[in-house]
């Protein structure tokens, strides 16, 4: 069996990406790269990139391709130097085709490959109970798990949870139309070349986690996932 190093996971918003990649990256030792966790790091921090990708990020567009390319290209460099094998779970990235196709033009040139991408599928009706109320952590963004009891502060860093802005009713309904539009054919783009599974998403965050660990077993000894 061979060992998977750059997987991708992929989905519509509230999917589940964030919380599976989370512990994919762990469990392979690898990067968990969420390009919108970097986004929102560089708003809190007010950085010139963070001020360029706030007003795309409130009102639930995308952040022009360009800047989402430079930041992860900087990113993959930083974390993986020349010589050193890049291991990574990438969540919220590509979301484009164009993103998509750099990615692999990116790889190439380190003389690697992406090998899988895992496409969460959930039913629209269950994003929208997902996403509605969801709180998220403003200081590190783990998101608050469903099935805990309510509370104010985060178990990992102690941050206030809160509505993310872009969580909002209207928002929501704007990224999804957007993920549609410009992530769906992303998914395409994968399918067509034999990359790409599907999981079921629904169900709590062990099930699909066993879901996907099967999916990752599958694919690294060749067989369907
Ligand atoms: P996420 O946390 O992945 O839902 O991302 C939050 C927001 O960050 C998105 O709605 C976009 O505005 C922006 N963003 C994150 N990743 C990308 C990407 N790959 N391309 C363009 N915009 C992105």
């Amino acid at each position: 069996m061979r060992e998977l190093s750059r997987l991708i996971l992929i989905g519509p918003p509230g999917a589940g990406k964030g919380t599976q990649a989370q512990r994919l990256a762990a469990e392979l030792d690898g990067l968990h790269l969420s390009t919108g966790d970097l986004f929102r790091a560089n708003v809190r921090n007010e950085t010139p990139l963070g001020l360029k990708a706030k007003g795309y990020m409130d009102r639930g567009e995308l952040v022009p391709d360009d800047v989402v390319l430079a930041m992860v290209e900087d990113k993959l460099a930083a974390t993986f130097p020349p010589g050193r094998t890049a291991r990574f779970v990438l969540d919220g990235f590509p979301r484009t085709v164009v993103q998509a196709e750099a990615l692999d033009q990116m790889l190439m040139r380190r003389g690697e490959l992406l090998e899988q991408v895992f496409l969460l599928d959930v039913p629209r009706a269950e994003l929208m109970r997902r996403l509605a109320g969801r709180l998220t952590c403003s200081a590190c963004g783990k998101v608050a798990p469903a099935s805990d009891p309510v509370r104010t502060h985060c178990p990992a860093c102690g941050g206030l949870f809160a509505v993310r802005p872009d969580d909002r009713p209207e928002t929501v309904t704007r990224r999804l139309e957007v993920y549609e539009a410009q992530t769906a054919p992303v998914v395409d783009y994968y399918r067509k070349d034999g990359r790409l599974a599907v999981i079921d998403g629904m169900g709590d965050v062990a099930d699909v986690a066993q879901r996907l660990a099967a999916g990752v077993g599958a694919a690294a000894s060749g067989g369907p996932a």
